[in-house]
């Protein structure tokens, strides 16, 4: 056995040959997996196989198509058959909410270039003559779909790996991982000992136990899966061609022809846990006790979509465990906290993901960062707070609604309230709808007593309330609570140096604040996120909640070496958002410190005393109106909150949510990180030449921005005005010029106080008239000159 390589990938299941061929594929041949027994020893072997490109997040869509089409290649690079039936997926709707998913999801297919499309009934009769069309009222197929020979596309990958120089050890069990102070992992197995720069932890079954092996915990669980083989089908012997796998979305199941039955699966209400303490080490190639009448409603349900099934009777059932992070999504990157170590876990559908995550995973380790915003795999989306039991509760949240719908007004119940700030009881006491965002409760917006939001892909009851809360900021003064947003320390006598490394903008002076881009070493946007400097070596960054430890992560990875100190400090301050024209008037009645514009211009910060307590107050606003974050040790929230709230009571103060923010921050033209700005376009794009500094010293992705910034650009961000009253904006639909997509939309919503339906998006920089595709229906769309609210900003700075 070798005992140095420079990635060594732990697992021999489809996502780890996979990490291993994209390796090679990517030129890094001195390349190494160890599985513990052989390949496709954990969930692999007993997968149905089937695969499938549609998924909710456009991103991960792509990866899914990704995979999909790599089947053929994967075929002639190993010489070795992936056992492929492109037989199609076919999916089936029920129901009015259902087939307005079914729209949305159509639509994203535009810009996803897949040949997902509608089909009638009549062509449904054609495609899958065992479906009783009268119980659909929609139908979609997408031909390059089908099923895969779970152990040929393991076998091939391995071979495809091989042929190109990777070694693969087999029944050799890793037992250890140490680390030496070169950074460099000891992989310790049952041969010898192993030295890489580089593990992947890929264990699949046996994440968690491979995660242990470095000290940490990782927020996977396994669930028992199981579907049923039926005997010979009269009516299946008898088609002239492979039916399609099939969904059924209200029965949630899939169904696939099996030789001369049928193989159909289901995600049971009634679902369990396995292994929760871990998963045992000598479980090899086995199945789980079958347990039919768990999923006998379903399949009792399916008889109703496809009589025939009747006939069959159960030939074999199949009961296996398959990995669920709490949303459902992979696991991948690297581990924050540690160095050099990937995973490449929880992916719960490996045959429509692997190749996919393969990819990134491969990209991630050779060029620094994936290539694409995969932040909804990313293994830094989860921090502390996902711990066993949370994971618990949204596993089986998560497993139970893996056909379920979600409205995109919807919010699951599961695992919640979990992070809630001091005054979470005072906003539900006025009538606050809470989203949650990494555990944090925060409102939506405020509902009357009683009033509750209907899930739908139209437009809700809220529309109006949030109507209210707009108009409230414009006319007056609201406050949006700003404790869930991450906060990053950056203090030390490097401090300066490092952080001017990290960001594209100048540092700010003392008591100044300075929006702040993070770049990738290839120019893609990274991060965006406010820096303060609150002492000569202290800069306190504030960005989204979501992003605290993928921020804290990128911050620690190239502190090497420098008197640095990097703390999360989002715990030690809560915030509230002041704004609206009124701003100033209610603050300066808590203080004494002069708020006028001289004295405390935009974009500046002060720590002052607001009521009786200690607060650092910055001059910024995400609404375009005055306004003011003021945060406080969350012991005094309650305190600065309810003196704000008395101050503003003869200024109309209103309490505002999360959809009103949205509002006005379309109105002004602002983007946002995780929508707008993301891995998936560069500064240049995303139009922030006044936050990339070239007239500084060197900052990460500087060389690619300076290149990306003077090449002419084929597409910029915009902002479009949509011709579509009655049904708003969601995001991610897509956008046709001349009859071709030629962007989607990154995010979207109706600016209440200049009555218009807007969104934000790449668009090409020519042409101003397009449409976007709302629900079905294609609707006109003009580029906008300037944002429609304040487009001089004179308000935010008055
Ligand atoms: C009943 C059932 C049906 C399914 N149907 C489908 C389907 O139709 N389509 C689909 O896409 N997915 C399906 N899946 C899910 C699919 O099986 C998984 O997504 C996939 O197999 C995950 O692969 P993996 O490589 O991550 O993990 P695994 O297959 O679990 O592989 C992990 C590997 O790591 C090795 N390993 C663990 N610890 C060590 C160690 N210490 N040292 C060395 N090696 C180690 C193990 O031996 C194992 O071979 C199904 C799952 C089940 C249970």
């Amino acid at each position: 056995m070798k005992s140095q390589a420079r990635v060594v990938v732990i697992g021999g299941g489809v996502v780890g040959v996979s990490v291993l061929y994209h390796l090679t594929k990517r030129g890094w041949t001195d390349v190494m997996l160890v599985e513990r027994s052989e390949l496709t020893s954990g969930s692999t072997w007993h997968a149905a196989g089937g695969m499938h490109t549609i998924n909710g997040d456009p991103n991960m869509s792509h990866l899914q198509a990704y995979t999909v089409k790599l089947y053929e290649e994967l075929e002639r690079e190993s010489g070795q058959s992936c056992g492929v039936h492109r037989v199609g997926c076919l999916y089936l709707a029920g129901t009015e909410a259902r087939a307005e998913y079914f729209k949305t999801e159509l639509a994203k297919a535009h810009y996803l270039g897949i040949g997902l499309h509608e089909v009638s009934m009549d062509e449904v009769k054609k495609i899958n003559p065992l479906v009783d069309t009268s119980k659909f009222t929609k139908a979609m197929f997408d031909p390059a779909d089908g099923h895969v020979d779970p152990s040929s596309v393991t076998h091939a990958y391995a071979k495809a790996a091989k042929n190109k120089g990777a070694t693969i050890s087999l029944r050799n069990p890793v037992l250890e991982l140490k680390q030496k102070p070169n950074g460099h992992w000891l992989i310790v197995t049952k041969e010898g000992t192993i030295e890489a720069e580089y593990v992947v932890n890929a264990g699949g079954l046996w994440a968690r136990e491979v995660g242990r092996l470095a000290g940490i915990d990782l927020p996977i669980l396994p669930m028992e899966h199981e579907y049923i083989v039926t005997n010979a089908i009269p009516e299946v012997e008898t088609l002239d061609h492979e039916i399609p796998m099939t969904i059924d979305f209200e029965g949630e199941s899939y169904m696939r022809q099996e030789q001369k039955g049928l193989l159909i699966g289901t995600y049971e209400h009634d679902c369990r846990h396995w292994a929760l303490k871990g998963t045992p080490q000598d479980f090899g190639h086995e199945l789980l006790q079958e347990d039919v009448d768990r999923i006998w409603s379903a399949l009792e349900f399916a008889m109703t979509r496809y009589p025939c099934l009747e006939k069959g009777g159960i030939k074999r059932t199949i009961n296996g465990p398959m990995v669920f992070a709490p949303d459902g999504n992979p696991l991948v990157g690297p581990v924050p906290g540690l160095t050099n170590y990937f995973t490449a876990c929880g992916v719960m559908a490996g045959f429509s993901q692997g190749g996919g995550v393969g990819m990134v995973v491969a990209n991630w380790i050779i060029d620094g960062e994936p290539g694409m915003d995969v932040f909804a795999m990313d293994v830094a989306r989860f921090g502390p707070h996902n711990n066993r039991a949370f994971t618990i509760e949204k596993t089986t949240e998560n497993y139970r609604r893996r056909f379920t719908m979600t409205f995109p007004n919807e919010e699951l119940p599961a695992a919640r309230p979990l992070k809630t700030s001091p005054i979470y009881p005072l906003m539900k006491d006025e009538g606050a709808l809470f989203g949650a965002s990494f555990g944090w409760e925060y409102p939506l917006w405020f509902a009357p007593k009683g009033t509750k939001e209907e899930p739908t892909y139209r437009r809700s009851n809220a529309f109006a309330h949030v109507a209210a809360e707009v108009k409230a900021v414009r006319e007056h003064v609201g406050i949006w609570e700003t404790s869930s947003y991450g906060k990053i320390e950056v203090s030390g006598p490097d401090a300066a140096k490092f952080l001017d490394r990290m960001v594209s903008n100048k540092l700010p002076a003392l008591g100044r604040t300075v929006l702040c881009p993070m770049l990738s070493p290839n120019g893609r946007i990274f991060g965006d996120l406010t820096v303060t400097r609150t002492a000569e070596d202290t800069f306190l960054m504030i960005g989204s909640g979501a992003a605290e430890i993928y921020y804290t992560r990128w911050l620690g990875t190239h502190a090497k070496g420098e008197r640095v100190s990097i703390r999360n400090v989002t715990t030690d301050y809560s915030g509230l958002s002041l704004t609206g024209p009124k701003a100033r008037d209610v603050l300066q009645q808590l203080t004494e410190t002069d708020l006028g514009h001289t004295a405390f211009p935009f974009l500046h910060a002060r720590q002052i005393q607001v009521g009786l307590a200690d607060a650092l107050v910055i001059r910024a606003s995400f609404t375009g109106e005055l306004g003011y974050e003021i945060y406080v040790a969350p012991h005094n929230l309650i305190h600065v909150f309810e003196r704000l709230r008395s101050a503003g009571a003869a200024h109309g103060l209103k309490l505002f949510g999360v959809r009103a923010l949205h509002s006005m921050r379309m109105e002004k033209g602002y983007g946002s990180w995780g929508r707008d700005f993301t891995a998936d376009y560069n500064a240049a794009e995303a139009d922030w030449g006044r936050f990339v500094k070239f007239d500084k010293g060197d900052f990460i992705g500087r060389a690619a921005a300076e290149k990306q910034f003077k090449e002419p650009l084929t597409r910029k961000i915009w902002l479009l005005e949509v011709a579509s009253q009655e049904i708003d904006i969601m995001g991610a639909e897509p956008i046709f010029a001349g009859g071709k997509a030629v962007a989607r939309v990154t995010s979207g919503y109706f600016g209440h106080s200049v009555g218009k339906q807007l969104a934000l998006a790449y668009l090409p920089v020519a042409g101003d008239q397009f449409e976007v595709e709302v629900l079905g229906k294609r609707v006109a769309a003009s580029r906008l000159k300037e944002a429609p609210f304040d487009p001089s900003s004179s308000r935010l700075r008055s």
